[in-house]
């Protein structure tokens, strides 16, 4: 069970004062990432049975098979996103919640989608629990992205996408950022695309990393 009350330690922060060390060590210099970082209790996103993980840089199993990132994958997609405080940021998986918290640390207002609906229910809840009630959360499907609310300023899709779903650029700002783990099988490839235009994409590739498949193409169904 995730604890609906819990409590942030001096132990807690200690540890979370060593991961964040070893994350910068490992490359991350985004000072305001590494703040958001270093504020979020990740271990309240963990069952109270497993809180000696939440502390290690590694990705932990959250139910309904999902995981929450590894930290280090957090802070190196947060970075690439280039947050300024105000903005609008679209979220595509939410799991646990964390990756939206630290986006709300960092001032961006987040929308996120979830596709499995006992995520969605359990998280949402529990981000309001915490305090983080400006985190919009919706039950759908993140190929769709979330016309209503578009354009959004960054987008983050934090599952494996076997591609880039058009919808999500065509909700993309002009100037706006869209950081995403593109392949299908075992090992995906890091990919900014910058909206220089309506029509015209910048796209950049930042090395290979492991993410749970993006699932459902209902979009591509129709
Ligand atoms: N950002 C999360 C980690 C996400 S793991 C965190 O901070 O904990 C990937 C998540 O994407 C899972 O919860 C999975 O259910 C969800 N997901 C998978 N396919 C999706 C889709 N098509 N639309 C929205 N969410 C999806």
């Amino acid at each position: 069970m995730i604890d609906p009350h819990p409590i942030d330690s001096y132990r807690h922060q200690g540890l979370r004062n060593l991961l964040i060390r070893s994350i910068r060590q490992k490359g991350i210099t985004d000072e305001s990432v590494l703040m958001a970082m270093e504020k979020v209790p990740r271990h309240f996103f963990f069952d109270s049975s497993f809180l000696e993980s939440a502390y290690e840089d590694k990705p932990f199993p959250i139910g309904a098979g999902q995981t929450i990132s590894q930290p280090y994958t957090v802070a190196f997609q947060t970075e690439l996103l280039r947050i300024s405080k105000g903005e609008k940021v679209l979220e595509i998986g939410t799991g646990s919640g964390y990756q939206a918290c630290i986006l709300t640390e960092m001032g961006a207002r987040v929308f996120t989608i979830e596709r499995q609906k006992t995520l969605f229910d359990r998280t949402s809840k529990f981000l309001v629990q915490l305090g983080y009630t400006t985190i919009k959360t919706f039950y759908g499907d993140g190929y769709k992205g979330l016309e209503a609310f578009a354009p959004y300023d960054k987008i983050i899709v934090t599952a494996a996408a076997p591609y880039i779903p058009d919808l999500l650029l065509d909700q993309l700002r002009v100037d706006g950022i869209l950081v995403i783990p593109v392949g299908e099988f075992d090992i995906q490839i890091m990919t900014t695309v910058r909206k220089i235009s309506p029509e015209s994409f910048e796209k950049k590739e930042h090395g290979a990393f492991r993410f749970v498949p993006m699932l459902g193409d209902r979009a591509k169904e129709k």
